[in-house]
């Protein structure tokens, strides 16, 4: 009873801080207020996947290739697009005791590379899988050899788009109408939750805690960090949500943009999670592939401080699933089709090495 008051004293006083902050904030934000639309580039030299063109290329993979891989939708977005899983195994139709990898890109519809690489990757097991290797020692490609061995004990799980209408849009948030930020003005406010501020681990602290969570950046319907009314309030979320809980995953990545850095959780807390050294351990032969900081938390600077709600802590805290984000390269979108192709080529041999580590994960 008390603590539903003081819940309630807090809800309150956060409310009154979010009028003061909404006007202070309003000119910056005019633009995502009145439409869920364009908050960057997407230009040339480097021309990357519309959505479109991605569906395109898995629907003519996976008919390509149903051995080892299919798509399937998990759930549709609130402009009705698909959101696409492709999963790659042997006997990818069946449901193995083989250990799961799953791997995000665009919960942040303008994080470019986050999607690309994944398709990058894609396309790099199938086309490697389906190679024979020569008999001849000195033709014999090292990487088909990995390939197989991967796709055949594991069950690799890619999400490349999380947030479909956020590419389209090259929004960081979805695209779905707000009212206001708890949901309940009849009015559209705005448009937009960013979707890793709406997993459910830990979301209410912020109610709580509000001191320590720099509450406006996530609470405030019109800013980049929404979190939304609710946790899975967002059909791309409750997509991952019901995928996770019917599924036997060891080990994910989330991608995003930008700054070089290699996340584990937690990051709603600076306290160590009780897998810690295992999370280290990986973390720190990630960053041998790609040379970006391993880090958490603590160490956060300080916009970062407020994420709560993102999937890494749900992925973990929820599931135990050992969960990693990476924040690639240096901008949103670069447009150097050599800085992009180093990014899927680099993070082609992180997934190659988390892959593997699942299998050696399961053997233990
Ligand atoms: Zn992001």
């Amino acid at each position: 009873m008390k603590n539903t008051l003081i819940k309630k004293i807090i809800v309150f006083a956060v409310s009154i801080l979010l009028v003061g902050t909404n006007s202070i904030a309003l000119a910056q934000n005019i633009q995502e207020t009145l439409t869920c639309k364009n908050i960057g580039t997407n230009s040339a030299p480097y021309n990357y996947y519309t959505y479109q063109n991605m569906t395109s290329l898995l629907k003519s993979y996976a008919n390509n290739h149903s051995d080892i891989m299919n798509l399937t939708s998990i759930g549709k977005t609130y402009q009705g697009r698909d959101i696409w899983m492709v999963k790659i195994s042997d006997n990818v139709s069946a449901d193995e005791n083989e250990p799961g990898v799953l791997l995000m890109g665009a919960h942040h519809g303008n994080e470019k590379p986050s999607y690309e690489v994944l398709i990058y990757f894609t396309k790099y097991l199938v086309d490697n899988y389906e190679k024979n290797n020569s008999k001849k020692p000195a033709n014999i490609d090292p990487a088909v050899d990995r390939v197989k061995n991967i796709v055949n004990n594991t069950q690799i799980y890619i999400i490349p788009m999380v947030n479909p209408d956020g590419v389209e849009a090259n929004s960081r948030k979805n695209c779905a109408p707000n009212h206001g930020p708890f949901g309940h003005s009849k009015k559209n406010t705005s448009y937009g939750v960013n979707l890793n501020r709406n997993y459910d681990y830990q979301w209410y602290l912020i109610y709580l805690h509000p001191q320590f969570y720099v509450p406006w950046t996530q609470i405030r319907d019109k800013g980049p960090n929404y979190h939304g009314p609710y946790p899975f309030s967002e059909n791309e979320t409750i997509a991952v949500k019901k995928f996770v809980e019917t599924h036997n995953i060891s080990i994910s990545i989330s991608y995003h943009t930008f700054n070089q850095i290699i996340f584990y959780p937690w990051l709603f807390t600076s306290k160590p999670n009780k897998d810690e050294k295992l999370f280290i351990s990986i973390g720190e032969n990630i960053s041998k592939i790609n040379n970006y900081t391993l880090t958490k938390h603590l160490n956060l600077p300080p916009w970062y401080r407020a994420t709560i709600g993102g999937s890494e802590d749900w992925l973990y805290g929820r599931h135990n699933i050992l969960a990693f984000l990476i924040e690639l390269g240096n901008s949103h979108a670069p447009k150097e089709p050599k800085v992009v192709s180093e990014l899927c080529r680099v993070h082609t041999n992180v997934n190659l090495y988390v892959c593997e580590r699942a299998i050696s994960l399961n053997k233990i």
